[in-house]
C-alpha cells in the first residue's frame, strides 16, 4: 500500500479508525473524512505511522460536499487507489413509531452518501484505469432486523449498488466490493441494552462481539484483492450462517 492513498469516509472513530490504521500500518497516505467527532486524536496516530494523513471535514450526505473530499484528496495526494465508504447511522424503532425524518436520514447518509463518494472517486479512478471502492453494509442488510426497516434498506441498497458499480467499472480495472459486519463493538452498539446484547450474543456461533480491526483486516484484503469484484463478505463470527 506504500504510495497509495485512502480515503476513509467517518474515519475518527469506531470501525472507520481501525480501517484507517490498518492501511496505515501498511505504508498507505490516508484521507481521514470526519462529521463532527474530532479527527485530531487519529490524525496523530496515522502519521505516528510515518504515512500522510489529511483531515477532511464533509457531510458526505450532501453531493457536493462529498465532491469537494474527493476533490482536496485529489489536490493533495494526486490520486485516489482506494475508497472506503464506512460512514453510518442508525435510527432504530419499530416501524409504525418511525417518523419519515428517521427513515430520511438513515437513507441519505448510508445509502446516498455511499453514492456520492463512489459517484465522486469514478472520474479519477477511471482516469487511473485502476481503484478499489470498499462499501459497509451490514448483516443487517442481509437478514432484516426489527426496529431497523431503515437501517436495513440502506444497507440491502449498498449491496444492490456495490453490485450494479462492480460491473460498470470493472473494464477499468476498478473493484467494488462490500462488507457486511455482524455485531462490533463501538459506539453504534454501545447504546444497545445489555438484556438486548446478552439476545444478539445467544445467536452468534463465536460467542462473542467482534472487533473493529478484524473488520478493518477484511477491507484490507479486498482493496488488494485485484480480482475480486461484486463479492460482499460477511464478518459476523457466524450470525447469518447460510444465506
Ligand atoms: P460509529 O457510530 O462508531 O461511527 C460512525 C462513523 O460514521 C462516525 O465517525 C461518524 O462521524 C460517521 N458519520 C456518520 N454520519 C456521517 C456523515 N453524514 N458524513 C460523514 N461521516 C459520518 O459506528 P461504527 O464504527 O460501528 O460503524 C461504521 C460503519 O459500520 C457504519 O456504516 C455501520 O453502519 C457499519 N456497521 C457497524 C456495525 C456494528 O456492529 N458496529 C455492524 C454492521 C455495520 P461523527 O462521529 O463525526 O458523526
Amino acid at each position: 500500500m506504500k504510495g497509495k492513498t485512502v480515503i476513509v469516509t467517518g474515519g475518527a472513530k469506531g470501525i472507520g479508525r481501525a480501517v484507517a490504521l490498518a492501511f496505515a500500518d501498511e505504508g498507505a497516505d490516508i484521507v481521514l473524512n470526519y462529521r463532527s467527532t474530532s479527527p485530531d486524536a487519529v490524525k496523530a496516530e496515522i502519521e505516528a505511522r510515518g504515512v500522510k494523513c489529511l483531515a477532511v471535514q464533509a457531510d458526505v450526505s450532501a453531493f457536493a460536499e462529498a465532491d469537494k473530499l474527493v476533490s482536496e484528496a485529489m489536490n493533495e495526494f494526486g490520486r485516489v487507489d482506494v475508497l472506503v465508504n464506512n460512514a453510518g447511522i442508525t435510527r432504530d424503532t419499530l416501524l409504525m413509531r418511525m417518523k419519515e425524518e428517521d427513515f430520511d436520514a438513515v437513507i441519505n447518509t448510508n445509502l446516498k452518501g455511499c453514492f456520492n463518494m463512489m459517484r465522486a472517486v469514478t472520474k479519477p479512478m477511471m482516469k487511473q484505469r485502476k481503484g478499489a471502492i470498499i462499501n459497509m453494509s451490514s448483516v443487517i442488510g442481509l437478514a432484516g432486523n426489527i426496529g431497523q426497516v431503515n437501517y436495513a434498506a440502506s444497507k440491502a441498497g449498498i449491496l444492490g449498488m456495490t453490485y450494479s458499480a462492480a460491473k460498470e467499472l470493472a473494464s477499468r480495472n476498478i473493484t467494488c466490493n462490500a462488507v457486511a459486519p455482524g455485531m462490533i463493538a463501538t459506539d453504534m452498539t454501545a447504546v444497545l441494552s445489555d438484556k438486548m446484547k446478552e439476545q444478539i450474543l445467544q445467536n452468534i456461533p463465536l460467542g462473542r462481539l467482534g472487533q473493529p480491526e478484524e473488520i478493518a483486516q477484511t477491507v484490507l484484503f479486498l482493496a488488494k484483492s485485484e480480482y475480486i469484484t461484486g463479492q460482499v463478505i460477511t464478518v459476523d463470527g457466524g450470525m447469518v450462517i447460510g444465506r
